[in-house]
C-alpha cells in the first residue's frame, strides 16, 4: 500500500492523479480463513484491524451483504464521548476516544476526528443531578468531564436559548475531548489498513447459513458459495437476531429504526456538540456547514432503514424550543439505520453458545464512537478467550442479572 502524504499529494498533482491505487482489494472468497467477520461495519472491520495488527491473525474475511459502511456506521451523526456512568462503559468509551485521538496517524487516513467537546443539557432538577452523578463517577474513571453553569453553556454555544421557554438550561455535562469523526472514513480507514494486511473484504456477500459441527462453528454459507473458518465473529448490528439464529441462539435484543436528518448548509454557528435529553433531541454543524440532527428511536421493531415520519416532526419541534435559530432552516435530507438495543443499554461482547462463535452487537443508538475500542476489546477476546474490556459484557449477565444500567447516558438517541 503506498502511504498517503503531502509528498504523495503533491506527486500526483504532478501526474494528474493518474498513481493513485484503489483503496482496498475486491477479491474473491477463498475456501477457507482462520477468522470469519461478518458484517462490514465499523466493529467490524475494527476487529479485524487490531485482529491482525495486534495479535498477528490476518488470514481473515470480512463478508458484507451491501457495501462496506453501509449499515449504521454510514448512518449515524458521529457524535464521540465517553460519559458514562457505569465503569465497565467508561473503560471501554474512553478507550475507543483515546484511540480515536490519534487513529488518522495510525490507519495513515484521515478521518477528521474533531474533539470540538460535547456538551449534554440539564433541563430538569432530576438531569442535575443525574449529571453531577455521573461528572463524580467520570473523576474517578480518569474520563475528563465536568458540569458546568447555564452561563459557561451559553458562551460555548451563543444559539442556545439558555432562558427556556418551557425548560430554562440549568446547566450541561461538559466532555472538552469529545467530538465528531467522519464515519465513512473511518469504515474507509480500517477497510484499507485491513486489506493491506492481506485480509479479504467481501461485499455483496450475504451470509444465508452459519454452518456447524459437533457444536462448533465450521463456515458459512453465502451468496458468494461456502466459506470454512476455525473462528466467526458475528458483527451485524440490528440484523444480530438474524444472524444469531442461523448459529441457534436467542439474544435479548429488539431492532429498532433510528433516524437523523440535516438541514441546508449555513454559515458557521457552532462548535460544540449539544445533546437535549428532555426535548430530546441533538445538534451539531458538520463541515460543510448542515445542521446534523438525530431524535428518539421508532416505537416499534422494524427493518426499515428509514424510519417514520412523526419522529421528524417531533424532533425538530422539540430542538426549536431550545435553538430557535434553526425553526427558518430547511431540512435536505432525512434517513435511518436498524439499531440494536438491549434491555440495559449496553452492549454484548461475548463468547457464544456455540464454540468459535463470539458476538459484538447491542451499540444500539450509541456504537460509533466506540469503535475502536470495541474492536480492540473484541479482537483480544477472539485471539485470546479473555479480554478485561469485554468481561463485563458478555450474554451471561442477562441470565446472571447484572446489567450494566446505561439508560441514563443512552438516555437520548446518539
Ligand atoms: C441515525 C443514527 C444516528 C446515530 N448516531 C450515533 C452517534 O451520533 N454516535 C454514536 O456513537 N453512534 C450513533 N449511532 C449508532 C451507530 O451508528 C452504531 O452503533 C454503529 O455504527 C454500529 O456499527 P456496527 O459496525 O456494529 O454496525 P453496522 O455499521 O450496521 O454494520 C453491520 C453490517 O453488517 C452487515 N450485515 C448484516 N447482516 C449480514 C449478513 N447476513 N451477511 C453479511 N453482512 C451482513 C450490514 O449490511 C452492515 O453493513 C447512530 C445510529 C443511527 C442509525
Amino acid at each position: 500500500m503506498k502511504r498517503y502524504s503531502a509528498f504523495a499529494v503533491a506527486r500526483e498533482a504532478f501526474r494528474h492523479h493518474t498513481g493513485w491505487e484503489r483503496a482496498w482489494r475486491s477479491p474473491e472468497p477463498k475456501s477457507h480463513y482462520d477468522v470469519i467477520i461478518i458484517g462490514a461495519g465499523g466493529h467490524g472491520l475494527a476487529t479485524a484491524y487490531y485482529l491482525g495488527k495486534n495479535h498477528g491473525i490476518k488470514n481473515v474475511a470480512v463478508l458484507e451483504k451491501g457495501w462496506l459502511g453501509g449499515g449504521n456506521t454510514g448512518r449515524n451523526t458521529t457524535i464521540i464521548r465517553s460519559n458514562y456512568l457505569q465503569d465497565p462503559s467508561a473503560a471501554i468509551y474512553e478507550k475507543a476516544r483515546s484511540l480515536y485521538e490519534d487513529l488518522s496517524q495510525d490507519l495513515n487516513y484521515n478521518i477528521m476526528f474533531s474533539p470540538r467537546g460535547v456538551m449534554m443539557l440539564a433541563q430538569t432538577e432530576h438531569e442535575i443531578r443525574g449529571y453531577q452523578r455521573t461528572a463524580h463517577a467520570n473523576t474517578l474513571q480518569g474520563v475528563a468531564t465536568e458540569f458546568i453553569s447555564p452561563k459557561r453553556v451559553k458562551e460555548l454555544c451563543p444559539i442556545i436559548d439558555i432562558s427556556g421557554p418551557r425548560y430554562p438550561v440549568l446547566g450541561a455535562l461538559w466532555q472538552p475531548r469529545g467530538g465528531t469523526a467522519r464515519h465513512d472514513a473511518v469504515a474507509w480507514g480500517y477497510a484499507r489498513a485491513c486489506s493491506d494486511m492481506g485480509m479479504d473484504i467481501i461485499q455483496k456477500c450475504e451470509v444465508t447459513a452459519i454452518k456447524q459441527e459437533g457444536g462448533r462453528v465450521t463456515g458459512v454459507e453465502t451468496t458468494k458459495g461456502a466459506i470454512g473458518c476455525n473462528k466467526m465473529g458475528i458483527v451485524v448490528a440490528g440484523n444480530s437476531g438474524q444472524a444469531a439464529e442461523m448459529a441457534g441462539f436467542r439474544l435479548p435484543i429488539e431492532s429498532v429504526p433510528l433516524q437523523a436528518l440535516v438541514s441546508e448548509p449555513i454559515k458557521p454557528c457552532m462548535d460544540v456538540v449539544v445533546m437535549a435529553n428532555t426535548v430530546h433531541g441533538y445538534l451539531s454543524q458538520s463541515d460543510k456547514g448542515e445542521m446534523v440532527i438525530g431524535g428518539g428511536t421508532d416505537g416499534h421493531n422494524a427493518y426499515t432503514q428509514r424510519g417514520s415520519f412523526h419522529h421528524v416532526e417531533e424532533t425538530v419541534r422539540a430542538l426549536i424550543e431550545t435553538f430557535p435559530m434553526i425553526s427558518r432552516l430547511k431540512m435536505l435530507r432525512q434517513w435511518g439505520g436498524i439499531v440494536d438495543i438491549t434491555g440495559d443499554r449496553s452492549p454484548i461482547l461475548s463468547t457464544t453458545p456455540l464454540d468459535g462463535c463470539f458476538i459484538n452487537c447491542g451499540w444500539g443508538t450509541g456504537g460509533f464512537k466506540a469503535i475502536p475500542g470495541s474492536g480492540f476489546g473484541m479482537a483480544q477476546l477472539m485471539a485470546t478467550g479473555h479480554s478485561p474490556l469485554t468481561e463485563q459484557f458478555g450474554l451471561n449477565r442477562f441470565r446472571e442479572g447484572r446489567f450494566i444500567d446505561e439508560s441514563v447516558a443512552a438516555g437520548v438517541a446518539h
